[in-house]
């Protein structure tokens, strides 16, 4: 039997949520844990005074060690859930946030056929286009990503969740076959290179080709609401993720680009985050 430590999981808990800091740290911790010990976290409220073995004690230390120095808690648990689906991340993607989720209930509120063509631009670890396809199995998924170790994510996690989306290696639509879709969505980069964001967090250890686009964060943001049109049916619709303070600039995009019904959408912490647009060519 493996030697139980003196330390009960409540002990290790606070003293770890006192040493990670930052926005979350009793769940960063409860995540920690429960990773090296299985269980559950509501286990770990229902019985604090559980004994941890010496050696997962030991592990969890480690682990907060590690996130005390910043890595992200994605990295070291090595999945991180989005829109309930437990997905793989690694250090090739950004790692899926939750205010992103609002990017899929958006997308499944559009009036759009059972058998609608959708394509995910920067799929990164797949998040949206296999939320999207957990949702509405007759939709025809497509997901890109630019980044070769990104796709073999992505198909990954396709393959983990049995869940039927087409991934291909492709900058924005430059690799895709000739075809319109119903609905195109995407989270590209979109944090401007000086941003001083990018020296805090997680963001650090995420690639800045997830993160970051030019001066204004807006160059992929351009190239794709110029490019869509190309690619959408009569009808058919744009929805991109971006920065709370660029709602106002990329409604301007949608508009000069001759998109109609623009409309700007909130994240769950009610900062504007999201553009969508209806192409309507006639
Ligand atoms: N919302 C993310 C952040 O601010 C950035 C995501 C992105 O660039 N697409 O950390």
């Amino acid at each position: 039997m493996a030697s139980e430590s003196s330390l009960t999981c409540e002990a290790l808990l606070h003293a770890a949520s006192v040493k990670i800091g930052g926005e979350s740290p009793r769940l960063d911790a409860e995540l920690l844990l429960s990773h090296v010990t299985g269980l559950s976290r509501t286990r770990f409220r229902a019985w604090p005074e559980q004994s941890i073995p010496a050696d997962q004690a030991e592990a969890f230390e480690a682990l907060v060690r590690e996130r005390q120095s910043g890595r992200p808690v994605a990295h070291l648990l090595g999945h991180q859930e989005f829109w309930s689906l437990p997905l793989k991340v690694s250090a090739s993607t950004l790692i899926p946030r939750p205010d992103t989720e609002c990017l899929v209930e958006a997308a499944l509120a559009l009036p759009l056929p059972e058998d609608a063509r959708v394509v995910d631009l920067g799929t990164g670890t797949g998040a949206i286009a296999l939320a999207l396809a957990s949702e509405r199995p007759g939709w025809q998924i497509t997901a890109s990503d630019a980044v070769a170790a990104a796709v073999d994510l992505a198909r990954e996690n396709a393959r983990d969740l049995e869940l039927s989306v087409t991934v291909v290696e492709s900058t924005w639509f430059s690799g895709l076959q000739p075809q319109r879709f119903d609905l195109i969505v995407s989270n590209p980069p979109y944090i401007p290179e000086q941003d001083e964001h990018l020296a805090l967090g997680d963001v650090r250890y995420e690639p800045a080709s997830a993160l970051v686009s030019g001066p204004d964060g807006l160059d992929d943001l351009k190239m794709i609401v110029e490019q869509a049109p190309d690619w959408l049916v009569e009808g058919g619709w744009l929805l991109v993720e971006h920065g709370y303070d660029q709602a106002e600039s990329v409604a301007a995009l949608f508009r000069e680009r001759g998109f109609s019904s623009i409309r700007g959408m909130q994240d769950y912490g009610g900062r504007d985050r999201l553009t969508l647009g209806q192409w309507l060519a006639s």
